[in-house]
């Protein structure tokens, strides 16, 4: 059985016997249900070993020039657009989502490093001569330090992509602590990075659980706290880096609504809901799991939907044609199913059922086809829970408000879509909706490059948000240097507070 090794300090390693113990977690093909790998679970002596290196790293890193940096990063940039298919498919082995979809995520990722090949731009201090006679003033934004990125099944390349090149590029060393269900992608982009140039050290990869998460919270050396993953999770981080003095910032799980307005192209509405609620098998931060369908549009909405729903290819990721892999895991698979019971058993009404869905020849992967409940209620469990698979509920809503008062009141605020062909209303829309990301007409509203990631409420704990200009602030703190080149005339004591003159 292959072991997928941590990287540390520019090489794999199988990390340290921990008070006896080595712990190891399986890692599956979702599509079979077969055991591919094997992860080792690293424990206080293989943390402390990855932030030391990191920690060593940083001394000569943080004083690399912005030339040298940027080296690496056009070169890493290079290097993934070369290795995108292989990326994909290590991705779609491990996760299950399909190649096609795979190499989407890779292009996501693959656009922050880009933004981060522009770093010496993005760090740019202000320069302000003469702020007091003789006295000039600059501000600079310098690295933390070690930093650590915790990372979740869903996305192995683009989220960590998210995070680490916007830090390295400040100065910073990173361990990635990516999730022990799908370990593999992390490793290749260590592999690549090291190809690229980035000094040993600099990026490392410790797999694990609770007790390496806990590790990075509660190490000393550890500046600050990069988390994506499930709300309880997210919450949790976001206290104990917090109260160890860490930056933090930890965006957590989602119920993204997409609101179809009456003069909406249905027949484009009904697309974008399956392409948005069934693409990865629901399994994205930013899925639609909620139509909302105002006034009169319900029943045709619903018709459309469920008639695109036959022809959507359930099948292992790699297959040629498919649309939808399995999910991650049977305890997830499991999850999902009950949902699907509870929705059943509240009086949803249950217009397509992926339950007894599965594919011929891999009877033992992880499936559950696209599911579509309509009539659902706000009190209802498939309608509060994020179940994070292919589950669509339509709820109905009489106006605009109602709709709006919906998403607004929901927990969850990391992404919403309005369907509509009125300007003026979706104008008002953007303005009013108290989500993070907001999609007219755009059901997957994920920010490009140069803006930035994030929910609200439920969905980001914490002040800033992820890559673009704020992942510069986060990854740096911000220093104002004031000199004065003094000459005779500045002599003499003088107690008083310094004023400008
Ligand atoms: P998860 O919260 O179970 O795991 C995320 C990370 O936390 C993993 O690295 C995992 O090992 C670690 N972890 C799990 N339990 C822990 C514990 N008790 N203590 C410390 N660390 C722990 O999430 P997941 O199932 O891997 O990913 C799916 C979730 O991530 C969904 O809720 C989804 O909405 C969310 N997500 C959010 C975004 C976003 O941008 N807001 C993006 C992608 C995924």
């Amino acid at each position: 059985m292959r072991t997928v090794p941590h990287w540390i300090d520019g090489k794999p390693t199988e990390g340290a016997v921990d008070a006896g113990e080595v712990r190891t977690g399986p890692v599956y093909d979702p599509s079979s249900g077969e055991q591919i790998a094997a992860v080792p679970f690293a424990g206080a002596a293989d943390v402390d070993t990855a932030v030391a290196a990191a920690k060593a790293a940083f001394k000569t890193w943080r004083r690399s020039s912005l030339a040298q940096r940027t080296r690496v990063l056009f070169a890493f940039r290079e290097l993934l657009d070369r290795h995108t298919d292989e990326l994909a498919r290590i991705i779609s082995r491990e996760h299950g989502k399909t190649v096609p979809d795979a190499k989407g995520e890779v292009a996501r990722g693959l656009e922050i490093v880009e933004f981060a090949c522009g770093i010496g731009e993005h760090i740019k201090g202000d320069q302000s001569p003469n702020v007091s006679t003789g006295v000039d003033s600059f501000s600079v934004r310098q690295p933390l330090g070690v930093v650590a990125g915790i990372t979740p099944f869903n996305f192995p390349v683009m989220v960590p992509l998210w995070m680490a090149p916007i830090a390295i590029a400040c100065g910073n060393t990173f361990v990635l602590k990516p999730s022990e269900k799908d370990p593999s992608a992390g490793v290749r982009l260590a592999e690549l990075w090291a190809e690229a140039g980035l000094p040993d050290g600099v990026f490392n990869v410790l797999h694990g659980d609770k007790v390496a998460v806990d590790g990075l919270l509660n190490h000393p050396d550890v500046a600050a706290v990069s988390f994506v993953g499930s709300t309880p999770i997210a919450k949790y981080i976001h206290q104990t880096a917090s109260a160890n003095g860490k930056r933090v910032q930890a965006l957590g799980g989602a119920k993204n609504h997409m609101v179809v307005l009456p003069d909406a192209d249905l027949d484009l509405a009904a697309d974008a809901a399956v392409s948005a609620g069934y693409g990865a098998a629901g399994e994205r931060c930013m899925a639609v799991s909620v139509v909302v369908a105002v006034g009169a549009v319900a029943d045709e909405l619903v018709g459309k939907i469920a008639s695109r729903i036959p022809s959507v290819k359930v099948a292992p990721g790699d297959a040629a044609g498919a649309e939808m892999g399995p999910v991650i895991s049977a305890q997830h698979r499991d999850k999902i199913k009950s949902y699907i019971d509870q929705g059943e058993a509240a009086g949803a009404t249950l217009v397509a059922d992926g339950r007894a869905v599965s594919v011929e020849g891999r009877e033992n992967g992880y499936w559950v086809g696209p599911t579509l409940f309509d009539n659902v209620g706000k009190d209802m469990s498939i309608y509060t829970d994020e179940i994070f698979g292919p589950v669509l509920s339509v709820v109905r809503a009489e106006t605009y408000d109602d709709a709006l008062e919906l998403v607004n009141s929901n927990p969850y605020a990391n992404g919403v879509a309005l369907f509509t062909c009125d300007g003026g209303v979706a104008r008002q829309f953007g303005l009013d909706v108290e989500v993070g990301m907001v999609g007219i007409n755009v059901p997957i509203p994920v920010p490009v490059a140069t803006y930035s990631f994030g929910g609200w409420r439920n969905s980001l704990f914490g002040d800033v948000h992820m890559y673009g200009a704020e992942g510069v602030r986060f990854w740096t703190r911000g220093k104002v240097v004031t000199t004065r080149w003094p000459d005779p005339s500045h002599r003499g004591v003088d107690l008083g507070f310094p004023q400008n003159k």
